[in-house]
């Protein structure tokens, strides 16, 4: 059975569902207001592995994310500038062009990381109405009022304002942030807007009519919206970074609890902080790291996923050049160690089922991904037919998701390129496995040999024309189709 570390109860728990089998499972999307930071999507990898981890130990899973595109306010609670208008004025573009623009590169960078997209994925400015019905519903049951243009969530009106316990009264204060003016519509200091028509930014790009005037929806109350009409009133697993969980999980809990008059979910799971070694990354310091700037300073970014892989999902990860140096020796040694695998053998079922025991308690130990990234080890050292180890290999990347086996094929490829290198009087060509082509570069270092430097460009420039590129390397030539 899978175990999890549950934020709600602070307590590794047996994962249960409200349907036997079936999960509903709902993940704070990106503010696509920027490029996402290798950070936040430390936490998506995360939970794409916690997903496919659900779906291979046999759990069907509905799993929803909205996207925000409107509503979050940089302090992530009610104050500060809309994050969506800060993004457009700062490139000139409308808010909805940065949104799509965004977006995807959001779902770019996912597919580079080899992150699925959700089954159900909603853009929080397409469903506007179900927000407004959510809060109408509030004010009726007497949880939400309107005060000075805005509609607020009445926190005194609940038995407990749910924090994740890892918050006391003094992370409360700070949480509503010092030195930021205080809102004194608010009745309680915890209160938050549920919907906007006033606000300190007049030129909120988007608005929409409602009963209290035209306005814009809170961030939170969006994805309390978009959870109960896509995964219904009982959610089993809800998902984010650490940093959401106070006050943006809290408030969903609040008003979610509140509008359908019951417990919503019982199992959250955060993922903590990617830092550097100066403390935690901040967009504001230095590097913006983002998986193009991996991909410009020449790293896989499925060497990043790895790097995540490595450790436990509730410790902090140091993020450094040199870390990840480390992890693409570590990756290419284990593609070297599969592609030399030899296929072709029979599957022994017994070890397969024995191995492949040890990769799923791995994962059921609250997601334990270093001790599933041992269990592939373990494969590779494991007594028995290469067949039995390429097939698990290839059945554990369905959770691992590091294309192992496309990458040790093409490294096969690779050494069988290598493998053709034509050693003749001391001269070494190394080249794509054609006899012709050898024949021709041999042809020009003997020219060269003979000073017969005219003969010597001539054959280059044949190669040329054939698409052929060589390099001169110490002791021979290496040749490539260009
Ligand atoms: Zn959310």
């Amino acid at each position: 059975m899978m175990q999890l570390y549950n934020s709600a109860t602070r307590k590794k728990e047996e994962f249960q569902t409200h349907t036997p089998g079936h999960v509903e499972m709902y993940t704070c999307g990106p503010t696509v207001y920027h490029f996402a930071h290798i950070g936040n999507l430390r936490s998506y990898i995360m939970e794409d592995v916690l997903e496919k981890s659900l779906r291979y130990t046999g759990y069907d899973v509905n799993r929803v994310m909205n996207i925000t595109d409107v509503g979050h306010l940089t302090s992530d609670a009610d104050e500060g500038e809309d994050k969506m208008l800060k993004g457009a004025k700062r490139e000139n573009k409308t808010v909805m062009d940065i949104a799509k623009f965004y977006t995807d590169a959001f779902f770019s960078d996912c597919e580079k990381l080899n992150i699925k997209t959700p089954d159900v994925v909603q853009p929080a400015t397409g469903l506007i109405d179900d927000f407004i019905h959510m809060v109408e519903g509030l004010i009726e049951k007497g949880f939400a009022y309107f005060a000075g243009g805005n509609v607020y969530f009445d926190t005194s009106k609940l038995n407990r304002y749910y924090v994740f316990n890892d918050h006391n009264e003094e992370d409360l204060a700070v949480g509503v942030r010092e030195g930021v003016e205080e809102d004194t519509n608010k009745r309680n200091k915890n209160d938050f807007v549920l919907w906007f028509t006033k606000s300190k930014f007049e030129d909120q790009a988007l608005k929409w009519d409602s009963p209290w005037g035209v306005g814009y929806p809170g961030w939170h109350i969006e994805c309390s919206g978009i959870s109960l009409k896509y995964n219904g009133e009982y959610l089993d697993l809800h998902c984010g970074g650490i940093d959401n969980a106070f006050p943006h999980h809290t408030n969903e809990i609040a008003q979610t609890e509140s509008f359908v008059g019951h417990e919503w979910c019982k199992q959250w799971f955060h993922v903590h902080h990617l830092n550097t070694n100066s403390g935690k990354m901040s967009k504001s310091k230095g590097e913006f790291l983002t998986v193009s700037l991996l991909e410009e300073k020449g790293y896989d970014p499925l060497v990043y996923r790895m790097f995540c892989l490595q450790s436990h999902y509730r410790k902090g990860l140091v993020f450094s050049w040199e870390n990840m140096d480390n992890a693409v020796g570590t990756f290419n040694k284990l593609i070297g160690r599969i592609a030399n695998l030899k296929p072709g053998d029979d599957v022994d079922q017994a070890v397969f089922d024995e191995l492949k025991a040890k990769f799923v308690a791995a994962l059921e130990n609250d997601l334990n991904t270093a001790q599933a990234m041992t269990a592939v080890y373990d494969v590779l050292k494991a007594k028995t037919t290469d067949a039995t180890k390429l097939a698990l290999l290839a059945d554990y990347d369905y959770v691992l998701s590091l294309n192992l086996l496309e990458k040790a094929e093409a490294k096969r490829q690779e050494n069988a390129k290598a493998a053709t290198a034509k050693t003749e009087g001391g001269y070494t060509i190394v080249g794509e496995g054609d006899p012709a082509i050898d024949a021709l570069v041999m042809q020009r270092y003997e020219a060269k040999k003979a000073k017969n430097f005219a003969e010597a460009d001539r054959i280059r420039d044949e190669l040329k024309a054939q698409g052929i590129e060589i390099v001169d390397v110490a002791g021979g030539a290496q040749w490539k189709k260009i």
